[in-house]
């Protein structure tokens, strides 16, 4: 019998999950306690020329690519452990990744607003557009395209149909397609995150959760071809440092 995704869920304090978990906290009750820690922080501004006159951009300098909440070879926890179906474990990550996503949205709520953001931006020139149910293209705000993307996220994910938690219940062969958008839509914020936001990261001193995050998802997505290297493109450079960085 395969293991259900709570029963994994409740096994997560000997492996990466439950590392994470203790790291980032409850997701029901951090988001509003680290907004509360931080809104009084001091903005500061940290973009640094580099040796050749040019700024370079933040996330990609060494002193913040390399923080990290732990030093662990996160390959091997992504990796799908003896006796677990994979469904199961891709699940289980899958839900956490959504959690530690949402702490750190949750956290920018402040920053990512419609005047700040009025369009997804994920890189220099680079928009993500929104396709409704009836095939139409929309450009929503960024705070609208990630409340779109988490709401429907949450929806899939409380879908006993879509992700089964209860025994007898069987993952539909729609899953994992389910979850490749789910992964897609992530990296889209993670991105926006990244472009749009990191220096708001690092002003609530989030650098180590945002890295260990994306680290998280990069790997789980490679083992198990969640998302093609061409949609994770305008991130190269930063996932070729985080995981050559390890
Ligand atoms: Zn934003």
């Amino acid at each position: 019998m395969a293991a259900s995704t709570s029963q994994l869920l409740n096994l997560e304090g000997s492996n990466l999950l439950g590392t994470l978990n203790m790291v980032f906290g409850s997701p029901k009750s951090s988001p509003k306690l680290l907004s509360k820690a931080f809104r009084k922080r001091k903005k500061t501004t940290e973009d640094v020329p580099n040796r050749n006159g040019e700024r370079e951009k933040l996330c990609l300098q060494d002193r913040h690519v390399t923080c990290r909440l732990h030093r662990d070879d996160l390959k091997t926890y992504v990796q799908l452990p003896k006796g677990v179906e994979e469904n199961e474990w891709i699940a289980t990550h899958t839900i956490k990744l959504y959690d530690n996503l949402q702490l750190i949205t949750n956290c920018l709520t402040e920053y990512c607003t419609a005047e700040n953001c009025p369009v997804m931006s994920g890189g220099q020139n680079l928009i993500f557009y929104w396709v409704s149910e009836r095939n139409k293209k929309m450009r929503p705000t960024a705070p609208t395209y990630i409340e779109m993307v988490m709401s429907w996220t949450e929806k899939q994910i409380k879908d006993e149909l879509v992700f089964p938690t209860k025994y007898g219940n069987q993952f539909p062969p729609t899953f994992k397609d389910t979850v490749r958008k789910m992964f897609r839509f992530f990296f889209h914020i993670i991105a926006h995150i990244y472009y749009s936001h990191f220096q708001d990261v690092i002003n609530f001193e989030l650098v180590p959760h945002l890295n260990t995050l994306f680290h998280h998802y990069v790997l789980f997505s490679q083992e198990f071809n969640l998302v093609e290297d061409k949609e994770m493109a305008p991130l190269e450079t930063l996932i070729n440092l985080l995981i050559g960085t390890n």
